[in-house]
C-alpha cells in the first residue's frame, strides 16, 4: 500500500508520500537511541512541562487537525474534534498523574526484614525507544494514549503510522517538536508494513504496541517473541450489547444506534452484536432500526453528517462480503445493505440492521468495520451471556439492565476487557483499556498502561 492522503468521500488522491530509504531510517532509530539516554533523565517537573505544552498546541490546532483527520480517513468532522480535545484532555491527564503513577512503591517492612534486606523499594524506569504501529481509525487518539504515558516514563517513541493517514502521522510528530521535547524523543517512520520487521529486529528499539487487524498483531508479537521484546497489543472487537427485561429500552435503542455507528463504525469498541430478551425485543427492535434509518450519512465535512463513507474501498468491500453472506445465508434485511443513492464515488454504506444471524454466517465470528449491527434474540441470561461469550474476541461488552443480580453475573462471566452498564463502552485515561481472547493482550491508559513500557526494578539493600 502507498503511503498516501486519499480522500474517502471522494475516492480522490490529494497527495502522495516518499517512504523513508534504508539511511534515513537508521538515521531516525539512532536519534532515538541517542535522545532516550539524555530524556530519561529529565525529571518529571520537565516532563510534564513538555506534554502540557503539546497539549496547549494542540488545543489550538483543533479545528485544522481535525479537518485534516477527516479528509484522510472520513470520520465526520464533528467527531474528529471531539477525538482531538480526548487527546488534550488525556495529555493533561498524563502530564499530571505520571508522577504518582510511578512512584516508587515500598513493600511491607516486615517483607523487607524477611528478605535480609535493611531497605529495599521498587522503581518504574523506561525501557528506550517504543515502536508504535497505529491504525487510522482514531488517527490521534491510538497515539496520543500510547505517547503520552509513554513520554512521561521517560521513553523515546517511533510512530510507524497507517499508509492512508500520512498528514496526521506527520502532524504528530511535529506537534512534539514545536512542543519542545529534544530532538528524536517522538518521530514519525514514513514506512510501509513490510518495513516493520526490520525495525522491530533493530537493537535499539525496546519493545512495540500494535493497535489493528489480527493479522498485523500476530506478525509484529512473532517477531518481537522472536526478539525477545516486550509487546502490548490491541485487536479488533465484536462488542455485545445486551438488553436484559429491566432495561430503559428506549434509552438503550438510542445509545445502540450511537455505540454502532460512532467514526462511522470503524471503532474496536463499537457494539457490534445487540442481544436482546424477548420480552424487550420486538420494542427494542422497532426503535433502534427506526434510528438506525434516519442517520444522515453523507460529506464528512459537514458539520450535520452522523455516519460518512468508510476509510477505504477494501474496507467497504469487506463489509459488503460479510452482508452478503450472511443474507445468503439466510439473515433477515431489516435497513440498509446497499450503498446510498447520490454520493458520487466516494466509500459510503448505509447504515444496515440484520437479524436471524446463525453460527455458520461470517459475520457471526468476524469483525464487522462499518455500520452494519446484528441482532440476537435470546430467551434467558443464560442465553444471553452464552452468546456474548461466543466469539473469538473480547475487548468489552455492554449490558442495559438493573438488576443487581443480573449486573454481578455479567461482570463475573461476560468474557471481555471492560463491561459498561446502561451506557456505552468509551475509553477514559483513568480506565485500563485492553481485551482478552483475539482482541489482544496489556492494557492502554491508566497506571496499568503507563508501567507496560517500564523496567520494573526492584532495589536491595543489606
Ligand atoms: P491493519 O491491521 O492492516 O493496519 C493497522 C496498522 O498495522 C497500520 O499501521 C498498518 O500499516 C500496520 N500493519 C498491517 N500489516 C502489518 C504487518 N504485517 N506488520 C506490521 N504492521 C502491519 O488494519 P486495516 O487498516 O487493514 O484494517 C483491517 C481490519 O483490522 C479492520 O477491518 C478491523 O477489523 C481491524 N482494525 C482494528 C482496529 C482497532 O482499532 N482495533 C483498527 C484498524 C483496523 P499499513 O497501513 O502501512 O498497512
Amino acid at each position: 500500500m502507498s503511503i498516501a492522503t486519499v480522500n474517502p468521500a471522494t475516492g480522490e488522491t490529494v497527495r502522495t508520500f516518499e517512504e523513508l530509504g534504508p539511511e534515513e531510517l537508521d538515521r531516525r532509530l539512532e536519534l532515538a537511541r541517542l535522545a532516550h539516554l539524555s530524556y530519561r533523565f529529565t525529571g518529571f517537573a520537565e516532563r510534564r512541562r513538555l506534554l502540557h505544552r503539546a497539549a496547549d498546541l494542540l488545543e489550538e490546532d483543533l479545528d485544522e487537525i481535525s479537518r485534516t483527520v477527516t479528509l484522510e480517513m472520513g470520520k465526520p468532522v464533528s467527531q474528529a474534534r471531539a477525538e482531538a480535545a480526548k487527546c488534550v484532555r488525556s495529555m493533561r491527564w498524563y502530564a499530571d498523574r505520571a508522577e504518582g503513577l510511578l512512584a516508587d512503591e515500598y513493600p511491607d517492612e516486615a517483607d523487607v526484614k524477611d528478605s535480609g534486606a535493611s531497605r529495599a523499594y521498587v522503581r518504574y524506569r523506561p525501557l528506550g525507544p517504543v515502536l508504535a504501529v497505529m491504525p487510522w481509525n482514531f488517527p490521534l487518539w491510538q497515539v496520543i494514549r500510547f505517547a503520552a504515558p509513554a513520554l512521561m516514563a521517560g521513553n523515546t517513541g517511533l510512530l510507524k503510522h497507517a499508509s492512508n493517514v500520512p498528514q496526521t502521522a506527520l502532524y504528530l510528530e511535529s506537534l512534539f517538536q514545536r512542543a519542545g521535547y529534544p530532538e528524536g524523543c517522538f518521530q514519525t517512520l514514513l514506512i510501509g508494513s513490510r518495513a516493520v520487521e526490520g525495525v522491530l529486529r533493530d537493537p535499539r528499539v525496546a519493545a512495540a504496541t500494535l493497535t489493528g487487524s489480527e493479522p498485523a498483531g500476530r506478525s509484529v508479537a512473532s517477531i518481537a517473541g522472536d526478539e525477545i521484546k516486550k509487546t502490548v497489543l490491541e485487536l479488533g472487537g465484536s462488542d455485545p450489547f445486551l438488553v436484559l427485561p429491566s432495561a430503559d429500552v428506549a434509552e438503550a435503542a438510542r445509545v445502540a444506534v450511537t455505540a454502532r455507528v460512532q467514526n462511522n463504525g470503524q471503532s474496536c469498541i463499537a457494539a457490534k452484536r445487540f442481544i436482546v430478551h424477548e420480552a424487550v425485543y420486538e420494542e427494542f427492535t422497532a426503535a433502534f432500526v427506526q434510528r438506525m434509518r434516519a442517520l444522515r450519512v453523507g460529506d464528512p465535512m459537514d458539520e450535520d453528517t452522523q455516519v460518512g463513507p468508510l476509510s477505504s474501498e477494501s474496507g467497504r468491500a469487506d463489509l459488503e462480503s460479510l452482508v452478503e453472506d450472511a443474507l445468503a445465508r439466510g439473515a433477515d434485511l431489516l435497513c440498509g445493505g446497499h450503498r446510498p443513492e447520490g454520493l458520487g464515488g466516494g466509500w459510503f454504506y448505509e447504515p444496515t440492521v440484520l437479524a436471524g444471524i446463525t453460527p455458520e454466517m461470517r459475520i457471526h465470528q468476524e469483525e464487522t468495520f462499518g455500520p452494519v449491527a446484528t441482532l440476537y434474540r435470546v430467551p434467558d441470561l443464560d442465553s444471553a451471556l452464552a452468546m456474548a461469550n461466543d466469539s473469538p474476541f473480547g475487548l468489552s461488552s455492554n449490558v442495559w439492565t438493573q438488576d443487581p443480580e443480573e449486573t454481578e453475573r455479567c461482570v463475573a462471566e461476560l468474557e471481555a476487557g471492560a463491561v459498561y452498564f446502561n451506557g456505552m463502552t468509551a475509553s477514559h485515561a483513568a480506565f485500563p483499556f485492553g481485551g482478552v481472547k483475539r482482541s489482544g493482550y496489556g492494557r492502554e491508559l491508566s497506571g496499568h498502561g503507563i508501567r507496560e513500557f517500564c523496567n520494573i526494578t526492584t532495589v536491595w539493600s543489606a
